[in-house]
């Protein structure tokens, strides 16, 4: 019998890091060169989708060869060698989880290489380009795909499975999330509400220190893996 039955791995920009990718709130990061207004709202892209699209496209175009990190593999032997139910929540839109391997991952804030249409809903995945200019195989409309971002004031994706997952789950990792966005910083409590033990990977304490029974600090692609490879030994 193994100590956990279901785990939920939450993660945000910290565990990219490992991989080269700059984290929101890093002075280099690519949403301090733009507005986020402009970029990564409804009423930017309503106003200059083009602006919009050439800014998902170029983004696109630094995230595809991105190579995952020792964090993003510690998930995939977790799941592998773990019995136990094991999802992944991400705020990342990169597809690192995808790439090293990653079962079981919702991006509520969905994901660079995908577009929807505004007209059918309809989703299609790619890395080329989308623009202005397509026209959407399902509904035959010119010009309504939006890169499948989830902007500023649209409600998050998968959030249904999201609750179920937290609701049910008796462990709660959270990596390299900074505990300021809302609402992935609610997720560690209603993990622990419903008697999960919580346990944050960070370079630092976060915003959501006290929601977690246990700390581990430190570079995510170092700790984390260490931490696999003890709970894959105890079963
Ligand atoms: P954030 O940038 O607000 O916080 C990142 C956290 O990771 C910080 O607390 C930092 O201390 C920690 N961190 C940095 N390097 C680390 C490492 N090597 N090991 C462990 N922890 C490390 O990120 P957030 O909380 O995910 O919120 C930012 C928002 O920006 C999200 O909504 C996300 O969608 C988006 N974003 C995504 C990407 C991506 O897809 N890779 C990158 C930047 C921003
Ligand atoms: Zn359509």
């Amino acid at each position: 019998m193994s100590k956990y039955k279901n785990i939920v791995i939450l993660t945000g920009a910290g565990i990219s890091a490992e991989s080269g990718l700059a984290t929101f709130r890093d002075e280099e990061g690519l949403w301090n060169k733009h507005k986020v207004e402009d970029v990564a709202t409804i009423e930017g892209f309503a106003r200059n989708p083009d602006y919009v699209h050439d800014f998902y496209n170029e983004m696109k175009k630094e995230l595809i060869d991105v190579k995952p990190n020792k964090a993003h593999l510690a998930i995939t032997e977790l799941q592998k060698n773990y019995p136990a139910d094991i999802s992944v929540i991400t705020q990342n839109v990169d597809t690192l989880h995808e790439k090293a391997g990653n079962e079981n991952v919702y991006h509520i804030h969905g994901q660079i290489n995908q577009a929807v249409c505004m007209n059918c809903g309809n989703v299609i995945a790619t890395w080329d380009d989308v623009t202005t200019e397509d026209i959407c195989q399902n509904c035959g409309v010119l010009g309504m795909f939006k890169p499948n971002i989830v902007f500023f004031g649209e409600s998050l994706l998968c959030m249904n499975k999201v609750d179920e997952l937290l609701r049910k789950c008796d462990l709660f990792i959270s990596i390299g999330t900074s505990g300021v966005v809302f609402p992935a910083n609610t997720f560690v409590r209603t993990a622990k509400y419903h008697h999960a033990e919580t346990i944050e990977f960070n370079l630092k304490s976060t915003a959501n220190n006290y929601d977690f029974d246990k700390h581990i600090i430190g570079k995510a692609g170092e700790t984390f893996p260490q931490y696999v490879k003890d709970l894959i030994s105890c079963e």
